[in-house]
Formats: structure tokens, sequence, C-alpha cells
């Protein structure tokens, strides 16, 4: 039977991409957009692949109680939560709004478990939620220092992946994969990132298979393990 996966954020970028990819390898898609009508490159991609377009915004609690409305019954081998923003382009806690770090975190780190809490009863026993992270949230590999605010919320996702492992997946069993795409042609990864969106999605679709014993992983593309 064919496998199902939720992937949202999908109008664009690496969301659009892993929706392709995975369909093309035969499974079941349902890709979401917050404004479906606005991201034509999806409406394309379904339109000739096995992708069904649901609409959320994740920072939307009531947005992500109708997504669980209108997917009511449908169960998934693979939840694979890709949305994210990178804030600020000064990326600097100095110059940084309370609006803007609020936005920040609320896309990157809260909405993504909140999201991932309220789908959980929707996993297929040895299924897998994939949070998008970025090597840029792991602490131990932070000697660098720049982007601060995009690390921090990549790293507040991180640790609170580990609490929604720990506290929610308990005894299912379930993988839960943090996952770097590489530095990736995109509109956050700009026309001078080193890899081109189908290289970090067809990679990112191999960890994902690859990896289904259960337990917590931290995986980039290539599946090469990163520190926390
Ligand atoms: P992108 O081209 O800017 O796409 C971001 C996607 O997230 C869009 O589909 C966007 O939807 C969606 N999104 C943003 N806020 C949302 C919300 N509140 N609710 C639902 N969807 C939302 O970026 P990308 O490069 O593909 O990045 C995808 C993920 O990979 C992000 O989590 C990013 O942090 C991570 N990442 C990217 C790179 C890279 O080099 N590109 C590296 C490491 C990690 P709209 O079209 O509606 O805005």
């Amino acid at each position: 039977m064919a496998k199902t996966a939720l992937i949202i954020g999908a109008s664009r970028g690496l969301g659009l991409g892993l929706a392709t990819e995975f369909a093309g390898r035969g499974w079941h898609v349902t890709a979401t957009a917050r404004d479906p009508a606005a991201a034509p490159d999806l409406a394309a991609a379904a339109s000739s692949h096995d992708i069904i377009i649901q609409t959320v915004d994740i920072d939307s609690p009531e947005s992500v109680a109708a997504l669980a409305a209108a997917t009511a019954g449908q169960h998934y081998d693979l939840l694979f939560i890709n949305a994210g923003i990178y804030g600020p382009r000064h990326g600097s806690a100095d110059k940084v709004t309370q609006d803007d770090i609020a936005a920040l975190m609320l896309t990157n780190a809260l909405a993504p478990i909140r999201l991932a809490r309220s789908f959980l009863p929707r996993l297929n026993e040895g299924g897998t939620i994939a949070f998008m992270t970025s090597v840029l949230g792991s602490v131990a590999l932070n000697t660098g220092g720049t982007m601060e605010l995009y690390r921090a919320s990549k790293a507040a996702l991180n640790t609170l992946s580990r609490s929604f492992f720990a506290q929610d997946v308990g005894k299912r069993r379930l993988t839960v994969l943090n996952l770097h795409p590489g530095w990736v042609k995109t509109a956050m990864g700009g026309p001078d990132a080193q890899i081109e969106i189908a290289e970090s999605v067809g990679g990112l679709a191999d960890v994902v298979i690859a990896n289904t014993g259960g337990g917590q992983h931290y995986l980039d593309y290539q599946g090469n393990q990163i520190p926390w």
C-alpha cells in the first residue's frame, strides 16, 4: 500500500520540493500552503502528481484545528513540518523588535511543536515526524555566532522537539527527525547557496526512508549526524 505524507509549508522552496519528491516516489501526499491561491507552483505540481492541497497557517491554532478537521480520518506515515521564516535580515538581538522576535519564535519553534502535538494521534505506527531545523540550531557547533536570532529559533525548535519526543511520543513506535537540508537555493537560502532544491529534497527523502527504527535523530540531508 502506498505510504502517506502530510507536508506542512509546501507553497514553494523546500516544502514544494519535498511534496514533489515524495509523490514522485509513489507516496500519497497532502501538501499545505497558507494561501493555496497564491501558490501556483504547488497547484502545478498537484496537477501532475498525487498531491492533495490543504490550507494551514501554523501560527494560528484555529487554522491548525481547521486543517485537522479538513483531514479528519486521514492517517499518515510521515508528518514533515517544513514551514519556517528567517526573521529580520540584520539578525541581531540588539536591534530586533518585540513583534519580530515573537513572530520568529512562534513560527520556527512553538508552532511546529503545537502542530506535531495535535497531529500525533494521526501518525501510523512506525511512522515519522520530521522537523525542518538547521545545522545553525546546533548549540554545540555554534562557534561562529552569526545569524543569532535564526540560530536561536532553530535551537529552540530542537530543544522543544526533544521535550516533545520525551513527553509526547513516549512508547509509541515513531521516529522523530530533526533535519538540516543543506544550504539550499530558495528564497530563504538565496542564489549563492551551495545546492539546488532537487539535491536537498532527494537526500532528505532518502534520510526519512532510511531512518524508521524509532528514536530521535538530528541529521543532515546526506544522513550525517549533527551534534545537538
Ligand atoms: P522559503 O522558500 O522561504 O519557504 C518557506 C515556506 O514556509 C513557504 O512555503 C512559506 O509559505 C512557509 N511558511 C512560512 N511561515 C508559515 C506559516 N506561519 N505557516 C505555514 N507556512 C509557513 O524557505 P526554504 O528555504 O524552502 O525553507 C524551508 C525550511 O527549511 C525552513 O524551515 C527553513 O528555516 C529551513 N532551512 C532552509 C535552509 C536553506 O538554505 N534554504 C537551510 C536550513 C534550513 P508562504 O509561501 O505562505 O510564505
